[in-house]
């Protein structure tokens, strides 16, 4: 599903599943906090240095990767707008659900009425990162938890604090529980090290 080299294979997937190459944009990932807005004509283009896309367009899809880390699909029911955020240690760093939240907001989204799924991601226990990494998450306490020299860091729950203080209505958050160190049928970059991209699609569409 990388876009190195596997750009093809990753349109013949989408296309199978209702999003096609002329209608798909996709976002060259690096790890920053910029969402961008796209529509119709942005169809077959790769949005570079982007960590998210939003469209209030009708059947334009947007999809983008994640080995380990947290893609959110966001809808606002009132509004017919729709985004999809990648975000991981980085991302959520310089917060990345507040910016979710903001760039929704020009569009006149209230907050409150906005819902967010986040899918399959890495959970605390397998994700242990260097304390100095976990410094900026010492706002939320409970995401890291010391454990030897190392701290699990629960980006999950970062994720979640992030959107509810910006708003967001606790029962209109949702996680996949799935961890994708755990799920065998799931990408882990953290578990399999792979020496090539490798990497599993996400996307989201809304259809007229
Ligand atoms: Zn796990």
């Amino acid at each position: 599903m990388s876009l190195n080299g596997g750009f093809a294979n990753r349109q013949a997937y989408l296309a199978t599943h209702g999003c096609p190459p002329n209608r798909t944009v996709h976002a060259g990932l690096n790890h920053g906090t910029r969402i961008s807005e796209v529509t119709a004509t942005d169809g077959g283009r790769v949005i570079e240095a982007t960590d998210g896309l939003i469209t209030a367009a009708a059947n334009v899809a947007l999809a983008m990767t994640s080995a380990d880390c947290l893609l959110a699909y966001a809808y606002d029911p009132d509004h017919q707008v729709i985004a999809l955020v990648h975000a991981g240690r980085r991302g959520l760093a310089g917060r990345m659900m507040t910016a979710l939240v903001e760039a929704f907001q020009r569009f006149g989204t209230r907050p409150e009425h906005l819902l967010v799924t986040i899918g399959p991601s890495i959970c605390p226990q397998h994700y242990a990162v260097q304390p100095a990494d976990a410094v900026p998450f010492a706002a939320w306490p409970a995401a890291g938890r010391r454990v030897g020299e190392y701290v699990q860091l629960d980006l999950r729950l970062v994720a979640r604090r992030q959107l509810e203080e910006a708003g967001v209505g606790q029962a209109n958050i949702a996680f996949d529980p799935r961890c994708t160190f755990e799920e065998a049928e799931l990408f882990s970059y953290r578990r399999d090290h792979p020496t090539t991209s490798q990497l599993q699609v996400g996307y989201l569409m809304r259809r007229s």
